[in-house]
């Protein structure tokens, strides 16, 4: 049975749970009980592509909404996320290093998202 990581906005925390699968709803935070667990990445769950990384992060409309802020935050979370990848095509490292230099890319996030959705 994989194990996947959930975030807890509350706790600032990350709780790793067993589950069935990812039809099945984020387990309640076991510290403050937290009932809105953010899916994360782990290692140790099933291998995910940089697509199937992007398609998440991308739908994670508090992620992106923050990053467009310019929140640390929320660019070490996208690094965190995208570094959990196998692979890492060119214009994933394009983007990662212009993270590096502190510039959003924000442009290539909206191309991405448009990209994604067909
Ligand atoms: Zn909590």
């Amino acid at each position: 049975m994989p194990i996947y990581e959930y975030w807890c906005d509350s706790c600032c925390r990350i709780i790793s749970s067993y589950r069935h699968g990812l039809s099945m709803p984020p387990p309640p935070c076991p510290r403050c009980g937290n009932n809105e667990l953010k899916r994360i990445f782990s290692t140790f769950s099933v291998q995910k592509t940089y697509k199937d990384i992007y398609e998440d992060i991308l739908s994670d409309r508090e992620l992106t909404q923050s990053m467009i802020r310019d929140d640390p935050r929320a660019i070490a979370e996208w690094n965190r996320r995208m570094s959990s990848g196998e692979k890492s095509p060119p214009e994933y490292e394009e983007i990662t290093e212009r993270m590096e230099r502190g510039e959003l890319p924000v442009t290539q996030i909206e191309e991405k998202r448009k990209e994604l959705s067909g």
